[in-house]
């Protein structure tokens, strides 16, 4: 699955309420051909502060707060021990019941853990580290490396099996190669964290403090063995396919056909090798450390893959690390809403059922697809107009338009958890079993036909997404709502925001990734050399563009990372104003509150992205999210755009004048 989304979900949301567009947060001191983000967002920004629980606080965030509202009143309901509760009901309300206990989580201490620590310190021999590494595959724990399966990417109809790099404890291989103080300093708290952690297993300090620095040694040399980000978003740069035998070639420590077929995979004739270099550095790890040093990694990945759920001690270290010091938030969020993330996470499609019947209507699919509708044409009558295309590759563009799907609120067939024991007195029990289930379903799909009604996200999920290998655009019903989409709010602002969201997921399609896949989601190049070189050129007026903003202090944007998305929102927002264009036609809009609807329009795109961003978050997100910051994502598209100067007469050389003017789609 090489899926493209529309924002990177990090941080969580603490407030209720959320509104439509408002003319009243506009900040009208603000000029908006100076900057279009502060006109759009600052009144809205200076109301709004980051609450103490959260690393980021935008317009995102207060939707998910309000869907996890709505979540949580389902699931407080559910979680009475009430003999006539259906099925789903009862799952998902044990699931969340043993989550929010924590005094019987407590009370239990280690003991949920103790046959995995018992496992690992009886380990007789380096090969023995195959077979744990199943026990810690099957739960979701992230060591040494990734097995999944996945959509072939050169034959779309086949499922394969797939093999990828892994094992690190830190956000990106960058955190543990980068020689800034910034990066030196958080190796120290990271090393000072394993070592806590150790210690809360029972180690004595100094032994904990040694075997975090083996930690940090065997994660450093998996780190330097890793693709980095920018590389990953080439699909054929992670498209290796190979032979069981010539995976042994790379890594021959593991008996390979033996751990697939003890993780419940079919018998492998070939699979996807991500990044062989990976594998071959693997290799050297394995031979050259110690099996003591193997069980100091084992013991870390699984206390790490699991301390959410362990006592309050482990919880409040975890937070300490990964909130507190890498994203700079003061608090942690309440019980309650992590434990409805928990069980959206474990028991998705059956949360998302109670969710759907009661929020998403039939009137808010048709609108949907009403305003997809009108997307798809204006990029239909965008790529028949556009003047760097020849015909031959202009015709295989619109073939791959006409064969996009739309997928929009929820599954039409809904997961079946049933095989999934839940005990309401068992949180991290309940929490393995769950993700084993899926680990066995995703499996178990290898070699097999690909089913193309499933879903990546949840149906509360405040987001969307592409994925090029099926061709489809994605909107969850938890994105369907204000200030995204509205029918009390006009119009105008209606396209600006899920109009444009729309427009960002369909150029997905056509972006510098999407664009190598065919319209039936094949890795193939349809493109002639010369459109192929006139996309390229284009594209890199963007790569330049984004580069010279600002993350954070010293921080850029990564212009090459962020090309995907940064196309994505540049079409996507000219799409929707091809629409509204369009629409007008039709029916005509009116001024409102003093702005003019293409005014409108603009602020529309311009509030979904209002966000402020704690600089520790901030840092984090240069390094790991295609998307670019929330200011460059506003001000970057809009620069670009004669009709944006055009609304708000802007004049040459004002800053939202961009010259020369990058564009794509
Ligand atoms: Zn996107």
């Amino acid at each position: 699955m090489r899926k493209t989304i529309l924002v990177l979900i990090i941080g969580v949301p603490a407030i209720a309420q959320s509104s439509g567009f408002d003319i009243n947060t506009l900040d009208k001191k603000a000029d908006p051909c100076v900057d279009f983000y502060q006109y759009s967002c600052g009144t809205w920004l200076a109301q709004n502060p980051i609450p103490a629980d959260q690393s980021t606080w935008g317009r995102f965030g207060e939707l998910e707060e309000r869907n996890r509202k709505i979540l949580y009143d389902i699931l407080e309901q559910a979680s009475a021990n009430d003999p006539k509760r259906d099925t789903v009901t009862r799952e998902i309300g044990d699931f969340f019941a043993a989550c929010i206990d924590t005094a019987a989580i407590d009370r239990r201490g280690t003991a949920p853990i103790k046959a995995d620590l018992d496992r690992i310190a009886a380990l007789k021999t380096k090969q023995d580290i195959q077979g744990e590494l199943v026990n810690l595959h099957r739960i979701g724990a992230n060591a040494l490396f990734r097995f999944d399966s996945t959509q072939d990417a050169k034959n779309s109809e086949q499922m394969i099996g797939e093999v990828d790099q892994g094992g690190l404890g830190l956000p990106d291989r960058d955190y543990y190669l980068k020689e800034d103080a910034k990066s030196v300093e958080q190796r120290k708290q990271y090393l000072a964290h394993v070592q806590k952690m150790l210690q809360l297993l029972g180690d004595a300090p100094v032994t904990a403090s040694q075997g975090a620095a083996v930690v940090m040694r065997i994660e450093t040399e998996l780190a330097k063995g890793s693709q980095d980000r920018v590389t990953r978003r080439d699909p054929n740069a992670t498209y290796h396919k190979m032979t069981g035998h010539e995976l042994f070639s790379l890594c021959p420590f593991f008996e390979w056909p033996k751990y697939f077929a003890a993780m419940g995979a079919p018998p492998l004739e070939s699979l996807n090798v991500v990044a062989p270099n990976f594998f071959r550095q693997l290799e050297t790890t394995l031979v050259t450390n110690s099996l003591d040093d193997f069980k100091t990694y084992l013991r870390w990945h699984l206390a790490h893959s699991v301390a959410r759920l362990l006592p309050a001690a482990f919880v409040d270290e975890d937070f300490n690390f990964y909130h507190k010091i890498l994203t700079g938030t003061k608090e942690q969020r309440p019980r309650w809403k992590r434990c409805v993330d928990y069980t959206d996470a474990g028991l998705g499609e059956a949360l998302g059922q109670k969710y759907v019947e009661k929020t998403f209507g039939v009137e808010g699919k048709q609108r949907t697809l009403k305003m997809v509708n009108e997307i798809e044409k204006a990029l239909g009558d965008d790529i028949r107009t556009l003047e760097w295309m020849t015909p031959a590759t202009r015709q295989q563009a619109l073939v791959k338009l006409e064969a996009v799907k739309n997928k929009i609120g929820f599954p039409d067939k809904w997961l079946d958890y049933s095989s999934v024991t839940i005990a309401r007195d068992d949180a991290l029990g309940n929490d393995r079993r769950a993700k084993e289930f899926e680990v066995e379903r995703q499996l178990h799909k290898i070699g097999r036909p690909v089913d193309r009604t499933e879903w990546q996200m949840t149906p509360p999920t405040v987001n969307a997404y592409y994925d090029a290998q099926m061709n489809n655009i994605n909107f969850p019903a938890g994105i369907l709502q204000p200030p995204f989409y509205s029918n009390r709010t006009d119009e105008a602002a209606n396209y600006g925001a899920i109009g444009a969201v729309v427009g960002h997921e369909l150029t997905h399609g056509f972006d510098d990734e999407g664009r190598q896949f065919d319209a039936e989601g094949n890795l193939r190049d349809w493109w002639t050399p010369e459109d192929a070189k006139a996309f390229e050129q284009r594209a890199e007026c963007f790569v330049n563009e984004y580069s010279s903003f600002t993350a954070v202090a010293d921080v850029h944007v990564n212009g090459k990372l962020t090309l995907g998305e940064n196309t994505a929102d540049n079409g996507g927002l000219r799409l929707a104003f091809m629409a509204l264009l369009d629409a007008m036609k039709d029916k005509p809009l009116a001024p409102l509150g003093g702005l003019t609807p293409e005014q409108r329009f603009f602020a529309g795109w311009g509030q979904i992205w209002c966000q402020a961003r704690r600089p520790e978050m901030a840092r984090m997100l240069a390094t790991v999210d295609p998307h670019s910051p929330p200011d460059a994502r506003v001000n970057g598209v809009v620069s670009n755009m004669p009709e944006f100067q055009k609304a708000f007469s802007c004049k040459v050389g004002q800053p939202m004048v961009r010259a020369p003017r990058c564009r794509v789609w």
